[in-house]
């Protein structure tokens, strides 16, 4: 039975239709009181904090919403689990090498996430990976030179390669993946001129082709990586100068979020016939680096759909292991240190986005006259006839009528020939008619027909979320990213209404309305009827990766206020760090407005209306110190 029919609701119903521990990872669940909670790793067991008692902690700091909460135990988890997965299938497979982590900055370049990686991660000597000079200075200012690994990728002038070699001096494992053959010339040159020895890696363009949104990053077409022969005259160019010896590592990297266990193993395999070949040119190696990939199941259904993954970490883990092993061992090659550059799902479960609600739109009827005045157009009085006529048997027929006349219905009113008033009255009637229809629907076990299937949807109130989809979740706008997203409480009541949340910019696109389902997305999420005066908060999740520094200004909206929690063993929290959001002062500096200079146009004009007599000096002060306060505060919707 559609558990929405069911009478009492509680929590459990909650858990199931939002399904919150198929995306959760263990990370999230459900109170008794309903509401979400997150849950944190503890030796001595999970230790739950409900989300409402860290928004309500952070409102009394002073911080509205909407607001990006981190979690910083979940990022500590995530760059655990993956370290010790490796380990454990290394030690299960008796692997030769070890593992070596290192996160791509490009995934969430903030100073905090790039310091807790350091900060945490140095047990496990977890590195970085830099895609640009900007993100080799931050690697450089985070890590402590004892030998940290340091992956440079991305394209490499001279000034990045010098950057790079000087950092070998300091203690920096730091490689140069060679992205194009134009890089080798001046890695040689500068290397010479420095006196350096640089430690060299290469990227191939793998034939292999993955499946998920980023496979064009795989194949022969990619735009990133060396061909066959370009690789080949890079070993030569090495050769010549003498230089072999510094080609360390193979790089592949196959794109962000793959969803199909079978393309990693494929991918691999392909690795590791390059590797065999380049150990067997002379080049000492040591290091297969297999990029990033690892997925993140967002929709929580474990499948192959572009935004889950049809295997766990451990399979994945185990998967790399076997596959280097089959392929090196026949060959005598030693196992190279693996190498994962996995950010995705390093970050992604560590941030969320929290918002309230600061309005709804219901396509409800209003109360039908018993009958129509008798001198409306026959059309209305038809309305009226196919709604008394409504059976849970008529309603293909009911709905074809109904979209009949309404159509006639409004091109009359085009032509003049019916007022404004008989359209309301028609249209209303329309309504009242296609709510029935689709609560006949909802009691029905058969088949819907697809039309009016779209009907519920197009019945569906529209939830104004604070929030901008532009700046918080650009993947969302962009690519049709899904993220799980749920109200945070008032989960043990029954979420009677249908919605799609629209967001704060005037932008037709600035909308969610699609939503994870086992099967891929549906259309409207459940929600709860919003109380007067009460504010009604909606999560999403999984949004630790990628959407921070994508987000735009989109409507001059800008960033959020960030708040870091730290859970403890106990069950408390401790708000770590707390960030607000841009001031509209901010947002208008980066369009190259400055403050002080709108104020003084501002005041000029108040001066004018003061010597026009057109208000008081004293309502001048009033104005111009609401302009002022307006110029200090969030670009999100106040109350
Ligand atoms: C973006 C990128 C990554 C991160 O991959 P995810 O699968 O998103 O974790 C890793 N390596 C390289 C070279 C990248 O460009």
């Amino acid at each position: 039975m559609n558990p929405r029919l069911k009478q009492d609701w509680t929590s459990e119903d909650s858990a199931r239709l939002y399904r919150v521990r198929d995306w959760g990872a263990g990370y999230f669940d459900l109170s008794a009181k309903g509401e979400v909670t997150v849950k944190v790793p503890f030796p001595s067991g999970d230790v739950q904090v409900s989300l409402m008692e860290i928004v309500s902690g952070v409102s009394e700091r002073g911080l509205q919403m909407p607001l990006l909460l981190r979690i910083e135990n979940l990022l500590d988890a995530r760059i655990a689990l993956l370290n010790e997965s490796f380990r454990a299938s290394i030690e299960q497979k008796k692997y030769g090498g070890r593992y070596q982590g290192v996160f791509p900055i490009k995934v969430n370049q903030q100073r905090q996430v790039i310091e807790e990686i350091a900060k945490f991660g140095a047990r496990y000597s977890h590195g970085l990976e830099a895609g640009s000079k900007a993100e080799l200075i931050i690697a450089l200012s985070s890590l402590p030179g004892n030998d940290s690994m340091v992956v440079c990728n991305g394209y490499k002038d001279r000034e990045f390669i010098d950057l790079g070699l000087r950092a070998r001096k300091l203690g920096y494992r730091c490689i140069f993946v060679i992205e194009t053959p134009a890089e080798l010339p001046i890695i040689i040159e500068r290397s010479k001129a420095l006196g350096i020895r640089p430690f060299i890696g290469m990227r191939a363009k793998l034939a292999t082709t993955v499946g998920g949104h980023w496979n064009k990053t795989s194949g022969d077409r990619s735009i990133f990586g060396l061909t066959t022969t370009q690789l080949i005259e890079i070993v030569d160019a090495l050769k010549k100068h003498d230089m072999l010896d510094c080609l360390q590592l193979l790089h592949c990297h196959l794109g962000s979020q793959i969803p199909n266990i079978r393309d990693i193993r494929q991918a691999v395999m392909e690795a590791c016939r390059y590797y065999i070949n380049l150990v067997q040119e002379g080049a000492p190696m040591g290091y297969l680096d297999l990029g990033g990939g690892l997925a993140v199941d967002y929709l929580g259904s474990r499948s192959n759909h572009t935004q889950s993954m049809n295997y766990t970490l451990d399979e994945y883990c185990t998967d790399i292991v076997e596959v280097i092993m089959e392929s090196l061992d026949p060959a005598g090659v030693t196992h190279p240190t693996i190498v994962t550059e996995s950010g995705r799902p390093t970050v992604a479960y560590y941030s969320l986005l929290v918002f309230n609600v600061f309005d709804v739109m219901h396509f409800e009827p209003a109360p039908v006259p018993e009958a129509p005045p008798p001198q409306e157009s026959p059309l209305i009085h038809n309305l009226y006839e196919t709604l008394q006529r409504l059976t849970p048997a008529t309603i293909q027929h009911s709905f074809n009528n109904t979209a009949f006349y309404r159509d006639e219905i409004r091109e009359m009113f085009k032509r003049g020939q019916i007022s404004l008033r008989s359209r309301a009255l028609a249209e209303n009637l329309v309504l009242e008619i296609f709510r029935r229809i689709v609560d006949h629907l909802e009691t029905s076990d058969g088949e819907i027909p697809p039309e009016l299937t779209g009907l519920r949807e197009q019945l569906a109130d529209i939830y104004y979320g604070n929030l901008s989809v532009f700046q918080s979740l650009p993947d969302h706008w962009a690519i049709g990213q899904i993220f799980p997203v749920m109200p945070i409480h008032r989960l043990d009541e029954r979420p009677s209404r249908e919605a799609i949340i629209a967001d704060i910019t005037c932008d037709s696109d600035g909308r969610i309305d699609h939503f994870i389902d086992l099967h891929g997305t549906r259309k409207t999420l459940p929600l709860h009827p919003v109380k007067p005066g009460e504010e009604y908060y909606i999560g999403v999740f999984l949004v630790g990766a990628y959407q921070e520094t994508l987000g735009d200004l989109h409507n001059l909206f800008g960033d959020t206020n960030v708040v870091s929690v730290r859970v403890n063993e106990d069950g408390s929290f401790d708000v770590t760090r707390e960030n607000q959001g841009d001031s509209i002062a901010d947002i208008l500096g980066y369009v190259q407005y400055n403050a002080k200079d709108i104020q003084e146009r501002f005041r000029r004009t108040a001066e004018q209306a003061v010597r026009r007599g057109a208000i008081s000096v004293a309502e001048r002060q009033e104005i111009l110190e609401g302009f002022s306060a307006g110029l200090r505060g969030y670009t999100y919707y106040g109350r």
